[in-house]
């Protein structure tokens, strides 16, 4: 780092090797060493997901310290719950243009908020000069062989998602003009921004379907009919879609309208909800014991074939051509 700020090791320490962000497990070697050590309990698997967010490309420039710690960690636990995976712990590889007290503090606050939730300690990283960028790499574990994967979706398998859609994607013309949920206009927006800058990650509904045998699962990044579309070509099946059924929020509905929040909720990005599908004949176990966790909406059906046809006109609907209509 530059020699008029604080140097990276009072840097490290200070922010990051924090109590609350170290790791409570016994059997973990943290920040200090050249690597960290973490042990595999027997019978599981390693899941691992690395994330890079730039700024002025993944998110905007001068972007609130705090959110975006948040955020950036929230995103890759949430692959980890799109695998059914327990989190361990993460990395950070951090690239700052220069070393302000004011501004680590409060991105290393963003990250312990959510990482205290699940014990998931920063056990490690990198810290260099120059454009700021964020890696984060989270780590879990998850029953060996039972990772909920892309390609295990069948034909007759019903489609849900998780949550409410498009809300981040609502919330986006705010974000790009510098708003926070503190500076908000109104609830509606406030809601929507807390969406985007503080994705819940649904660790517990990845563990549920992995304990009960869902059949795929993926989280919704880039917007559920594109994101589902990965379902369907690991699985070698198509799907049939009734559009109407996406969920959509009350403060969306109020912020854009009826129209606008159906195309944010089908092919909006950053929801961070997870799309899974699950066999017809175990739904009664599904719809009772889940509905403890979170919303969950049946939006269609696998079929035989490829891609994806709505319901109720039966033609073929890609992302980009419903960006046209
Ligand atoms: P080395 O030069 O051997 O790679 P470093 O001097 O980069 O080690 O890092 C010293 C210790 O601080 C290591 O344990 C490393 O994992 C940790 N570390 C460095 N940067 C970060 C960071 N941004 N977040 C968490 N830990 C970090
Ligand atoms: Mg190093």
């Amino acid at each position: 780092m530059s020699e008029t700020s604080l140097g990276e090791f009072d840097l490290i320490r200070d922010f990051f090797d924090r109590s609350e962000l170290r790791s409570k497990r016994s059997d973990v070697v943290g920040i200090g060493d050249d690597c960290a050590l973490l042990s595999v309990p027997e019978g599981f698997q390693l899941a691992q997901s690395l994330d890079t967010l730039v700024e002025g490309v993944h998110f905007p420039v001068d972007c609130d310290p705090f959110y975006l710690g948040y955020r950036s960690l929230a995103v890759n636990l949430s692959d980890l719950a799109a695998m059914g995976a327990t989190p361990h712990s993460f990395t950070l590889g951090l690239t700052l243009p220069e070393a302000d007290p004011k501004w680590l503090k409060a991105f290393s606050d963003g990250l312990a908020a959510l990482a205290g939730q699940y014990d998931a300690g920063l056990i490690g990283g990198d810290t260099t000069k120059g454009p700021l960028t964020i890696s984060i790499q989270a780590q879990g574990f998850v029953k060996s062989g039972k990772a909920l994967r892309r390609n295990g979706a069948k034909v007759g398998d019903l489609i849900y998602v998780s949550g409410n859609l498009g809300d981040a994607g609502g919330a986006l013309p705010d974000v790009l003009d510098g708003k926070i949920p503190e500076t908000a206009q109104d609830k509606s927006s406030e809601y929507l921004l807390n969406r985007y800058f503080k994705p819940s990650p649904r660790v517990e509904l990845g563990q549920w379907l992995v304990e009960n045998g869902a059949t795929s699962a993926l989280d919704i990044s880039d917007g559920v009919l594109g994101d589902l579309g990965h379902i369907l070509k690991a699985s070698g099946v198509g799907a049939e879609l009734t559009i109407a059924y996406a969920p959509v929020s009350g403060a969306l509905l109020e912020k854009v309208g009826s129209e606008q929040a159906l195309k944010l909720a089908l092919t909006g990005g950053d929801d961070y909800e997870l799309c899974f599908t699950w066999p017809e004949s175990r739904v009664k176990p599904l719809a009772e014991e889940l509905a403890e966790i979170c919303q969950l909406t049946c939006i269609g059906r696998i079929v035989e074939g490829s891609g994806l046809v709505d319901i109720a006109t039966g033609e073929p609907l890609s992302p980009k051509a419903y960006r046209h209509f």
